[in-house]
This record gives structure tokens, C-alpha cells and sequence, in this order.
């Protein structure tokens, strides 16, 4: 399905990619600082030595972001909207959104604030302002988990630059600069760019801790064959058990899928018609609200 133009989803997925060359810049700076402060010590080359060039952990950082942000791309064009879609007839568990005027399949959703409705919807992504459904999905995962593995890679780098930095300090100083970076900057505890390092790395974890959260959470959901409205009610209707539960979501190569966005895996379904665990006549009676 063709996606139906970037619109307002180009600046926030602009908006991450200045922050990740943002991240990447800063990284290399730091890596170039400790590998200063690490001959210093003479825990690295001899002085007059010339510094060698972060090559690996650069390189491991810009394919980290790299990743991420060809998820995001991906993310926000594979609309995963009835737009475009021939939606014939209305079976069993089919209903009728008032919104779009038309007969929409199973789990099926409508978004307001895409104003169209989703095929598997599961939720609007505010940030990349998309809806995350059926066609999406894999890149939404994917995003997450590289999202997360940069982050902590950068708030692990930092912290060990404001140790750095901060070394002929307290302890307890690097605690509270790292605890509450504003306050030490403001009393003139620290200088501007210990207080840098530390806010790069507070700002890095809490974008972590965020990141993982959602990651866990929507991988559980993967595994169990839900969308989020499904866990909120209780309905396993679709739980396939979880090999065949990431097929469905994930494509057919679903263990590949997290390594690149490029990997090809096609889903298995069409989004419109979804195997049950039981036959359908079996399933339980549900009224679905759009
Ligand atoms: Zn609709
Ligand atoms: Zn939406």
C-alpha cells in the first residue's frame, strides 16, 4: 500500500534526524575526550602519540541511528490506512464507521486524529504522528529498539564524560550533578560543559527508560497477538501462539527484521481477514465501538 504524503509528518521525523546528527556530533566529541583524558591518565597511548579515531564506537552509534531513522521513514509512508484499500462487502465482525462512511473488517479502528481508519490499528504515535496498524508495525518495533540502543549508548558515554570530567571531584558532586544538573549549574557548583555532559545524559536516559518501556510493552503484545484495545479487554481471540503471532505482525523473515529496515518480510495477511485461535462461530460475541 502506497503511502498518502508526508504532510505533518515530516517535521517530527526531521526534527529526530537533526537530533541524531545532533547526538552523533556530540558523541564524537565525547569519545574524543576521553580518549584525551584516558592518555592523561596513562590508561591509553604515550603523549605525542596520535589519538586514534573512535572508528567502532562511531560507527556502532551511526548505525544505531541510521537504523532508527530509516524505521521512522518507513514507519510514517507504509500507511497502514483503509485509504486506497477495496474494502468489499461486510462479513462477520465487520461494522460500519459513521466517520468514514463505509463497512470496515475486524480490528479495524478509526483515528481521528488521521481522521481515516486503520487496519489493525493499535494506536496514534504522537511524536511521528502516524497511526501504528497493520502495515507499520514492524518498523514501529524496530524503531523502538534502535531508538532505545542509541539512547543508551549515548547516556552510558556522557555519564563516563562527566566522571571524567568531574574526576578530582566528591563523589557525591558527580551524583548530583547527574541527579539534578540545573541545580549544580545555577548554584556554580560545576562548568558549563560538565553541566553539558550531564543534562546530554539525563536527556538520553529518560529518552531510554521511555523508549524500552513502550518496546517491552508492545513486543509482549506482539507475542500474545493483541492490540492494546485487545489487552485492555481481555481478548485473545487472534493468539495464534507466539511464533505464528509474529508472523502476522512481523512478516514471515520476523527474526531478520530487527537487524535492517531494508530486509524484506512480507505479512502474511492482508490486514482485512485475521485467523483465529478458534473457529469463528465460536468466538465470542463482542460489540465494537469505534
Ligand atoms: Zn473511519
Ligand atoms: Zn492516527
Amino acid at each position: 500500500m502506497a503511502g498518502y504524503g508526508w504532510g505533518r509528518r515530516a517535521l517530527p521525523v526531521g526534527v529526530g534526524a537533526v537530533l541524531g546528527a545532533a547526538l552523533v556530533v556530540e558523541v564524537l566529541a565525547v569519545l574524543l575526550l576521553l580518549r584525551r583524558r584516558g592518555r592523561g591518565r596513562g590508561g591509553g597511548a604515550a603523549d605525542g602519540e596520535p589519538l586514534p579515531f573512535p572508528f567502532l564506537p562511531l560507527g556502532a552509534l551511526l548505525f544505531l541511528l541510521g537504523n532508527a531513522l530509516e524505521n521512522a521513514r518507513r514507519f510514517v509512508t507504509a500507511s497502514p490506512s483503509t485509504r486506497g484499500v477495496m474494502l468489499a462487502g461486510a462479513g462477520q465482525g465487520w461494522e460500519y464507521c459513521y466517520s468514514c462512511q463505509t463497512h470496515v473488517p475486524p480490528r479495524c479502528g478509526h483515528c481521528f486524529a488521521c481522521n481515516v481508519c486503520v487496519l489493525r490499528r493499535d494506536h496514534h504515535c504522537t511524536l511521528l504522528g502516524q497511526c501504528v496498524g497493520h502495515q507499520n508495525y514492524r518498523y514501529f518495533l524496530a524503531l523502538l529498539l534502535h531508538g532505545s540502543l542509541a539512547l543508551l549508548f549515548g547516556g552510558v558515554l556522557n555519564a563516563e564524560a562527566v566522571v571524567t570530567t568531574l574526576q578530582e571531584g566528591h563523589p557525591t558532586q558527580t551524583i548530583l550533578l547527574l541527579v539534578l544538573p540545573w541545580l549544580m549549574f545555577l548554584m556554580g557548583q560545576v562548568n558549563v560543559v560538565a553541566f553539558a555532559y550531564a543534562f546530554v545524559t539525563d536527556a538520553c536516559i529518560v529518552g531510554f527508560l521511555f523508549a524500552t518501556g513502550f518496546l517491552l510493552f508492545h513486543s509482549l503484545l506482539a507475542l500474545r497477538g493483541q492490540t492494546t484495545k485487545e489487552w485492555f479487554e481481555g481478548d485473545r481471540r487472534y493468539d495464534l501462539g507466539w511464533r505464528d503471532n509474529l508472523r502476522q505482525v512481523l512478516g514471515e523473515k520476523w527474526p531478520l527484521v530487527w537487524i535492517l529496515p531494508f530486509i524484506a518480510s512480507p505479512l502474511p495477511g492482508d490486514g482485512i481477514t485475521f485467523p483465529t485461535r478458534c473457529p469463528p462461530a465460536e468466538s465470542p460475541p463482542k460489540t465494537r465501538h469505534l
